[in-house]
Formats: C-alpha cells, structure tokens, sequence
C-alpha cells in the first residue's frame, strides 16, 4: 500500500494529522476513530458512563482524553453541583467554558473557515472558596489529566526555581508520560494573583513575581510546542525532551486578587460619576468580584497579554454559614460522610447531632478558616474517638458526637496549644 496521502476511512483524516494510523486490509483507522469506535462498543455493551471517558481505571489509559460523548454544560454543571456547594454562576461559567473547549479540539480538523480560539479560564475568589476543587472535580469528570502548579514557584528561565514548563513535566507524569493524552490535560495554576507587576520582589536570584514569569506562563497559555523534561527537575544540556504542543491543554488559573474590589469599586465610582445624569442605577457595592472587567487585571498588575489569554472570568462568593453547612453535608463526598464512612469501617454508626455542626461552621465562620478550617476543626472534635475506637474490643456500634462533646474535645486541644 502507499505510503504517502494515506487518511482514516472512517473522518478523513490525514496521517500526519494523526498520531497513528492503523491499516487494514482495504483502509486505514486513526487514533481518535479507533478510540472512538471502542466507546461505542463499550457503550452498546453498557460498560461506560455517559463522560468523555469512563471512570473506570481500567480503561482510563486506553480512552483518557478521547473526547466523545461530550457532556452538555448543563450534564457538566449538574456534576459539579454533586460536590461543589453554591459558586451557581461560577459553574455555569466553567460547564460552558470546558465545553467548549473540548468541542474545538473535537472539530479543530473541520477545516471550517473560521477558526475556534482557544479560551482559558480565570477563577477569582478568597482562599478556600473552592477554586482547586471545581478545577479538580472538572478533570475528574472527563476523566483528562490534571495537574495543579503554583505559580509563585515559577522563575524566569536561568533563575533559581522552577521554570514555567515544569507544569508541563508534571502533567506528562499524571498523563503516564503519554505527550497524546497530556496534550488534552486541564492545568490548575494557583496564585496568578501572586506574579503580578506591583508585586515586591526582593530577591535578586529568584524573580518570583513579575513580568519574566507571566511572559513565560503566556506563552503555555498562547499554545506553544514545549521541549519537556520527562522527569521534571531542572534542565540538562544532556537530558532528553518530550514536545508538548499546549494548543489544546486548558488552563484554569486561580487567585484571590487580595484588593481587587478596591480597584473595581474605584473604577465603577468613576464611571458612576461621569454617567451620572443618564444613569441613575446604585452601583452594587456587594457583589464587586463579579463585575469585574479586564481593565481592573491590568490595574492590578497583569500583563495585557495575559488577560487576553484568560478571556472567560468565573468570579466565586465567600461562603456564608449556610454555604459552610452544606460543605460539612451535602456534597457526595462531604467531611461528614467521609468520617462517618471512616467509622463505619469500624462498625460504629456516627451520627452528629444539629448544633454540633453549628458549633463547627459557627467555629470556621468565626474564625474566618472558610472551608479549609471545617476539616481541622473536625480532626480536633474526633480525635479522641479516633484514637480509641479501633483498639477498642467492645466496640461501641454507635457513636453520638453531641455539641457538649465536640465543645469539651475542641477545648481540651486549645489548652494544650495555649498551656
Ligand atoms: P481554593 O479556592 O483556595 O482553591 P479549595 O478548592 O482548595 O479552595 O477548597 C478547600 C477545601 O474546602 C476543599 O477541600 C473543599 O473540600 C472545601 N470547599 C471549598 N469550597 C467549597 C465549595 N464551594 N463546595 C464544597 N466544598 C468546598
């Protein structure tokens, strides 16, 4: 058979628009028809969830990042709301953004005249609002590597520290080194807010925060054929690199943006005063983060390109105690399940009683430790119980944590920190 001008027989597509093609007897089948013809099998014989890939490991590495039965954002939004309590518009953001995305990759060979740009995404919240967790829980849906960096770890290349494609390193390893299923990964970069231009930077040997790293990070974000280190670490002149083309990886990159209300606030006061005749609508105070605007990056210190590169904003709400409740409960995987699954396998039934978890989210609330400090807090509460159940032969089959108990467990633990 020739070699030269061989395409699937199933899309049409060209070898070198391939990673491989498979020959038969009177044609050929690509990667992605192979792949996706085994989902289908796999569907028709019930094997498979209804997700970019089943959930399952043991096919996760033949089918991971074979992008077919694509969830709707309304599939991808309901996922989220099983194990991300409120951030409602955050989510809808997110569900349309990853759909999008993957529906690019999916039609990028369409030769269609107009060409999908890629969009990366921004998350702004305070700490502990559940950033990471809609990042994570995205990648665990459509069953695609994924990887979290923290971008004050990242240096200027020729610096001391890690250079920007040590993201990239670290995504190939998730992806079992495979460059084909890295290249349809979704990167968390935690802390962007942390680069930004006005940041003070006394270091001479590390420019953590400022222009060298976000020009480096743009470049990753823009799509760009990265020479990897397989093994991560710093580069060698003799090491040997993996390409990683990062056209289709999606970036979610996170931050506070400690301030950024202040300039947002400024900017709409301004604008209020100008139009201030013609408009005479109450600038909403509250809810600042979520109107934000692209000029209020750049007054915060992201370079323009940056922000061009992070077109959709997902702005998510400090939770209250009612959000803080919920976390403690609801979710599929909530803290309080995840203990009482932890006691189960010890055949002891845990039950909390009402203002226990008041007394815990009042507790977190109060102490201004949002959802991170719930599980630190139930630590504290259960550790007695932890400790002595297990070795316990007379095994209590049921265990009633009352407020009086987690207070009494909680104050104990502070007169140790305190004593
Ligand atoms: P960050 O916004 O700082 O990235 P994370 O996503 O890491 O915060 O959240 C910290 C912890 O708090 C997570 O382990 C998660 O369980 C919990 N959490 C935070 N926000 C939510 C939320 N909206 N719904 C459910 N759990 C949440």
């Amino acid at each position: 058979m020739k070699s030269k001008g061989q395409t699937c027989s199933f899309c049409g597509r060209k070898k070198e628009e391939a990673i491989m093609l498979i020959s038969g007897l009177e044609g050929h089948i690509c990667d992605q028809c192979a792949e996706q013809a085994h989902q289908i099998v796999s569907k028709e014989l019930g094997l498979e969830d209804k997700a970019i890939a089943p959930d399952k490991k043991k096919s996760k590495e033949t089918s991971i990042g074979a992008i077919t039965n694509l969830p709707t954002p309304a599939e991808i939004k309901e996922h989220l709301d099983q194990y991300v309590i409120g951030q409602d518009e955050a989510k809808k953001t997110l569900s349309i953004a990853v759909y999008n995305h993957y529906k690019r990759i999916q039609h990028k060979n369409d030769h269609h005249e107009v060409e999908l740009e890629k969009s990366n995404v921004l998350i702004l919240g305070e700490t502990g609002t559940g950033k990471t967790l809609l990042a994570k829980t995205l990648a665990k849906l459509l069953n695609v590597p994924f990887c979290i960096a923290d971008a004050t770890v990242l240096t200027e290349a020729g610096y001391v520290g890690e250079d920007v494609e040590s993201i990239l390193s670290r995504l190939l390893q998730v992806a079992n080194y495979k460059p084909e299923l890295a290249e349809r990964g979704i990167v968390y970069v935690d802390e962007v807010d942390k680069i930004s231009r006005k940041s003070d930077n006394p270091s001479i040997t590390r420019d953590v925060s400022g222009e060298g790293v976000q020009q480096g990070l743009l470049k990753i974000l823009e799509g760009t054929v990265a020479n990897v280190a397989p093994e991560g670490g710093r580069k060698h002149p003799d090491q040997k690199y993996v390409k990683i083309d990062t056209t289709n990886i999606l970036f979610i990159c996170g931050g506070a943006f400690d301030g950024i209300e202040k300039i947002i606030g400024r900017r709409l006061q301004n604008h209020a005063v100008g139009f201030k005749r013609n408009d005479s609508r109450e600038i909403n105070t509250k809810n600042l983060l979520s109107q934000i605007s692209p000029a209020d990056l750049k007054s915060f210190g992201l370079i323009p390109e940056i922000i061009g590169r992070l077109p959709i904003i997902a702005s998510l709400q400090p939770l209250d105690k009612e959000a803080l409740k919920n976390i403690l409960t609801k979710p599929k995987n909530a803290l309080l399940k995840q203990y009482q699954y932890l006691f189960e396998l010890e055949d002891v039934a845990l039950t909390f009683d009402d203002d226990t978890i008041d007394f815990i989210v009042d507790l977190s609330f109060e102490n201004k430790l949002g959802a991170r400090g719930l599980r630190g807090i139930c630590e504290a509460v259960l550790k007695k119980y932890m400790f002595e159940i297990p070795s316990n032969d007379k095994k209590k089959k049921s265990l009633r944590i009352t407020r009086k108990m987690a207070e009494d467990e909680w104050n104990a633990i502070q007169d140790l920190k305190y004593a």
